[in-house]
């Protein structure tokens, strides 16, 4: 089912993501991870993708595995950096026989040692969105930054060219990660003051581990509100501790978001941990 049609149905939608194992041996864990979340009954579970095409092919096995072995909605991640127009059709071709029906169009991270040339015919996810919305009749989603976007020289470029991917035909955003839900608020208003009213799923990370949160902290550009440094600071070496305080505070961030009315999803990033994605869901299950 496609993800706009959903949200006709739902007030809120309970999603996840996961990503591809980085070795073939792990293959397997993927789909315990997976046989635990879809017995939660999310209303769809998303699959990164290896920015310039790395690990596409799992990308779209583990998405179809999600879509017709678990008759769960899946998210096909879909990045454009190193893509041609011909590799981008083939993967389209691909989703559409397995009956995937959503994909985030991105532009991908730039990867380190990519030889190939890196924006043949398309240079931002508004070129991805556009082209996919052109082509099928898929559901696209794209990525939004509460804090802005690293590379971004402002907050109101990052706003406009937000707005372009919302020209392009995205029919919904979901956001980087974020620990302080001001940043979500105020980005929704400056997108309302540009006539942007696009559903936005909030994405939610637990932490479970500091170092992991701080590189990704620093790789997005995602500031970490005090509340958060002292959990992160006082448990950094109880694991157990920090794992069930970054639980507590996702669910804080969620119910303040819930309570908002101003999110359409909540989209946890499992970071192939289904019992974390378990524990909150039993905490939050009330609160729709
Ligand atoms: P864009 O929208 O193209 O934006 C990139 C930069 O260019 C921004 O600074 C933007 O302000 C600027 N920009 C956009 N349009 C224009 C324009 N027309 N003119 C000038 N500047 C412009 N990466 C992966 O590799 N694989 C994944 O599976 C993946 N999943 C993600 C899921 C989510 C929910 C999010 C939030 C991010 C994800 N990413 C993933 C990371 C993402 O690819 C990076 O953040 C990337 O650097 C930007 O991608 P984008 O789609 O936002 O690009």
């Amino acid at each position: 089912m496609k993800i706009r049609e959903i949200f006709k149905e739902k007030k809120l939608t309970i999603s996840f993501e996961i990503f591809p194992p980085k070795t073939s041996s792990t293959i397997e864990s993927i789909y315990d991870s997976i046989e635990t979340l879809a017995s939660l009954k999310p209303d769809f579970i998303s699959v990164t993708y290896g920015a310039g095409g790395s690990n596409s092919k799992l990308t779209l096995n583990i998405a179809s595995i999600v879509e017709n072995k678990y008759q769960v909605n899946s998210l096909a991640h879909l990045t454009c950096v190193g893509a041609s127009q011909y590799s981008i059709d083939e993967t389209l071709k691909f989703m559409q026989e397995n009956n995937i029906e959503n994909v985030l169009a991105l532009r991908g991270d730039i990867p380190k040692d990519f030889a190939g040339e890196l924006f043949k015919d398309f240079s931002h996810a508004s070129d991805l969105i556009y082209y996919i919305k052109d082509k099928t009749n898929m559901c696209v989603g794209g990525a939004c930054y509460p804090e802005g976007h690293v590379e971004s020289l402002s907050e109101n470029m990052d706003i406009k060219n937000l707005k372009l991917k919302a020209l392009a035909g995205s029919d919904f955003f979901i956001t980087q990660l974020f620990f302080d839900n001001s940043f979500i608020y105020k980005m929704e208003d400056k997108l309302n003051l540009l006539d942007v009213d696009i559903p936005i799923i909030a994405g939610i990370m637990p932490i479970t581990n500091k170092k992991q949160i701080m590189r990704m902290a620093e790789l997005s550009g995602c500031s970490i509100p005090e509340k958060l440094g002292r959990i992160l600071n006082k448990y950094e070496y109880n694991p157990d501790a920090l794992r069930d305080a970054g639980i507590i505070y996702a669910c804080e961030q969620i119910l303040d978001l819930i309570t908002s009315n101003k999110i359409k999803g909540i989209h946890i990033y499992t970071m192939n941990k289904p019992e974390i994605a378990k524990r909150i869901l039993n905490n939050i299950s009330t609160l729709r």
